[in-house]
């Protein structure tokens, strides 16, 4: 692996990637830098978006333009106004110590006279859409004919958006001799043939394979009856509770549907889709953004460049008609080097579908159940307590604390703890106490019901296991499952039912292995802190172990000791991420819950 410095960037960029606090540079950096910096030469890259490919044509282009001259001398091509905006933002921060570096975005749906004034102070590098791009050249408001190097980013969806006409076009107005680099996350024939026309025998370098999804991101479906789904989105949500989510929806009608009735149900939703108008759309995206929306339901074409690099989750509520958009649904998560988990609800009749994309993607889905009511309850319990373990104190509430303790002078810590816990959790345990089995087993019938058709109660052979570290530790379920069987030296099949949660994680184990957990556990220390396991309340995937619910409590008595070393390392580093990331849902909204089902509706 090579550092920044090795790939043969200047000073003012090296300054500005120190500044920006890149470490390394991502895989299409070291593949790409090198040779563009290297060589006059043509390059098609097959990166999905979130691997740091702006910057990895963007360095190479900022080292070559002049930037004592005003002549426009680079120009990128980006789909969207989103990603247009953004490459030039991102452009703009890697050549900040540029001196006299002018970068130009051009976009439709803002005032073409101030762009045109932007471009004619003199802009070494314009980053546009097509539309608009074409507009100006008719109107001579840009000259691109001394153009050295351009850019077609994201070329696969500049196709599927109708573009080639106006690529087509804007490319005949620059020299023949310069030199194109063309970036797209698939390969379909309509790029390979843009390749062929344009390019002059093209290096090439690919990131994971052609049309291959990024190795950050797993994917889980999730089968249930059509006429569920809603629910089963809902379920997905309330159990992580820390999601920051795209729900993709088939059609803009659908879209709308689906994010008012969220909103109506008491989450943090937001629609995308061509309906709105671009101020709607901007407003919405301003919002996500900023995670005053934590889940933004969108269609296909309108969530085009979106370039978050946090959200957490990408929902596939309905399948794509085309297969091939998949791979750009979940490349909208695990980005920047992030993990990402791409879910679909699906239905019996489009199962099929699943075997498709997995053979697109080459990666192999994995299936779940719907989390059952008495799960959703503990990991939003647990993430509440976490929550409230990592606020800071707000010592305005000083005064009035000897108010407050005249009242619970009679109260217990234990009965104080449970009365403040129900004030939120009461009403979301009645919500999902009466709640049905969503899943439906691969005959199409429901899964099993275990308690009258109710998700709470039930026995099982296997025991339901909380363990204390989750993605917050760099655990994915594979990787949590992988940890346990080699500390606990299990077979291949022995720990199952793993769910990775923010700073917790469920897993489960055949009953006869209970006791060899939980003795493993009693005093074991990962990296420097104690990892602490206990019997669940909840089931996993509808899995319930009723004897175990006094134990529960009394190994959190008895691990006071634990839990006070345990605390001080990690829950500062909770608080860290806590800050910078969560804007509570329910700040301005009126709910002031984190649990979201206000009505008993189902
Ligand atoms: P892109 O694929 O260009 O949209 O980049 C995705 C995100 O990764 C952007 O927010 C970049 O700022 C960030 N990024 C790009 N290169 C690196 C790097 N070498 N290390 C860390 N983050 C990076």
């Amino acid at each position: 692996m090579s550092t920044f410095q090795e790939l043969g960037l200047n000073d003012d960029l090296l300054h500005a990637i120190t500044d920006l606090g890149f470490i390394k540079p991502s895989e299409v950096q070291e593949k790409a830098i090198p040779i563009l910096l290297e060589s006059e030469t043509d390059l098609v890259a097959l990166a999905q978006t979130g691997t740091g490919k702006t910057a990895a044509f963007g360095f190479p282009m900022l080292e070559k333009i002049d930037v004592n001259s005003r002549t426009t001398q680079g120009l990128i091509l980006s789909p969207t106004r989103e990603l247009c905006l953004q490459i030039a933002n991102e452009m703009k921060q890697y050549g900040k110590y540029c001196k006299g570096l002018n970068v130009v975005a051009i976009y439709g749906g803002s005032s073409i006279t101030d762009q045109a004034r932007e471009v004619k102070r003199g802009a070494q590098i314009i980053v546009a859409t097509p539309g608009r791009m074409k507009d100006m050249i008719s109107r001579r408001m840009v000259d691109i004919s001394k153009i050295q190097y351009s850019v077609l980013d994201e070329a696969d969806e500049m196709l599927n958006m109708g573009f080639k006409e106006d690529i087509t076009d804007i490319l005949s107005h620059t020299p023949e001799e310069k030199n194109t680099w063309l970036f797209s996350a698939t390969m379909p024939r309509e790029v390979a043939t843009i390749a062929k026309k344009f390019m002059n025998a093209p290096q090439e370098i690919t990131v994971g394979n052609k049309n291959e999804s990024t190795s950050n991101v797993s994917h889980e479906y999730y089968l249930v009856n059509a006429r569920d789904r809603y629910q089963a989105l809902k379920r997905l949500s309330d159990a992580n509770p820390d999601i920051f989510s795209v729900v993709f929806c088939r059609t803009k009608r659908d879209t709308q549907k689906v994010a008012e009735q969220l909103i109506e149900d008491g989450y943090s939703a937001g629609a995308l889709h061509g309906d709105l108008s671009q101020n709607q759309r901007d407003l919405v995206m301003k919002s996500f953004r900023n995670k005053q929306i934590q889940t933004l339901v969108a269609t296909d074409v309108a969530a085009r460049g979106i370039d978050v690099d946090d959200i957490t989750h990408v929902i596939n509520y309905q399948l794509p008609d085309e297969i091939e958009t998949y791979t750009h649904r979940s490349g909208r998560t695990g980005r920047a080097g992030k993990t990402g988990v791409s879910m679909v609800i699906v239905s019996k009749s489009e199962v099929r579908k699943i075997k498709s994309i997995e053979r697109i993607i080459k990666r192999q889905f994995e299936k779940k159940d719907i989390p059952d009511g008495s799960e959703i309850c503990e990991v939003q319990l647990m993430s509440l307590a976490n929550k409230i373990h990592n606020t800071e104190v707000n010592h305005e509430i000083d005064k009035h604390l000897s108010s407050i303790n005249e009242l619970f002078e009679d109260t217990d810590k234990d009965e104080l703890i449970k009365k403040f816990f129900s004030v939120e959790f009461t009403r979301f345990y009645n919500y999902y106490q009466k709640s049905k089995n969503l899943n439906v087993s691969d005959d199409g019938g429901r899964g099993r019901d275990r308690d009258g058709g109710r998700d709470f109660g039930g026995k099982s052979n296997s025991t339901r296991y909380f363990i204390n570290v989750g993605s917050k530790d760099s655990f994915d379920w594979m990787k949590l499952k992988d940890f346990l069987k080699e500390q606990l030296q299990l077979g291949r099949d022995d720990v199952f039912k793993v769910e990775v949660k923010d700073s917790f994680s469920f897993f489960n184990t055949e009953n006869e292995l209970k006791d060899k957990v939980l003795a493993f556990f009693t005093d074991f220390k990962h990296e420097g802190r104690f990892v602490n396991v206990e019997v669940s309340e909840n089931r996993g995937g509808g899995r319930r172990n009723d004897r175990n619910r006094g134990r529960r409590r009394d190994d959190r008595k008895g691990g006071g000791r634990r839990d006070e070393r345990r605390s001080d390392s990690r829950n500062r580093g909770d608080r860290r991420r806590s800050e910078g990331s969560s804007k509570p849902r329910h700040s301005d909204s009126g709910n002031s819950s984190t649990f979201k089902p206000r009505r008993s509706r189902r």
